[in-house]
């Protein structure tokens, strides 16, 4: 019952939180009274019932710390393994000397002619025939090439 007598007298700034090393909800509780007392009252009559039934509240956060330990490893290792991915794919493209996209290896690039685009009119011109076939001229992009390119998918242009 220690847990619900802590809450009562204590859950408006948080003791209750803060007994337990929740930190972070202890403190949300103390700026915001307890959660504008509404968690205060849901968590004094929740600790009074566990209470009651003589719940283990201890074993309660300890598997609910293993779990966010669990989260946090597993979003580590997608992270690592998306990077290894990235890694695998900008190897794969440079040995084949394809231009590629810097922010999402993306291939699809078509070359830009810089002096065109003062021109509104000739511009949209210009996109209306590339359009179609930019894929195609995209993929063909070879660094063996130079000059400005845009990635069609980003629209992030630069030099070759
Ligand atoms: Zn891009």
């Amino acid at each position: 019952m220690k847990d619900f007598w802590l809450c009562l007298f204590g859950g408006w700034f948080g003791l209750h939180k803060f007994y337990r090393k929740d930190y972070k909800m202890g403190i949300i509780y103390l700026i915001t009274v307890g959660l504008f007392c509404i968690g205060w009252i849901v968590d004094t009559i929740t600790l009074f019932i566990k209470g009651i039934k003589g719940e283990d509240i201890e074993e309660y956060y300890r598997i609910k710390g293993e779990k966010a330990e669990e989260a946090k490893r597993q979003l580590k290792l997608q992270q690592e393994q998306a990077l290894a991915a990235r890694n695998e794919r900008i190897q794969e493209l440079e040995k084949k000397g394809v231009a590629y996209c810097p922010k999402y290896l993306s291939t699809s690039i078509q070359y830009v002619d810089r002096r065109k685009r003062l021109s509104i009119g000739r511009g949209i011109v210009g996109t209306a025939i590339a359009g179609p076939i930019g894929g195609a001229v995209g993929a063909m992009t070879s660094k063996k090439h130079y000059g400005y390119v845009k990635c069609l998918k980003c629209g992030h242009e630069w030099k070759l």
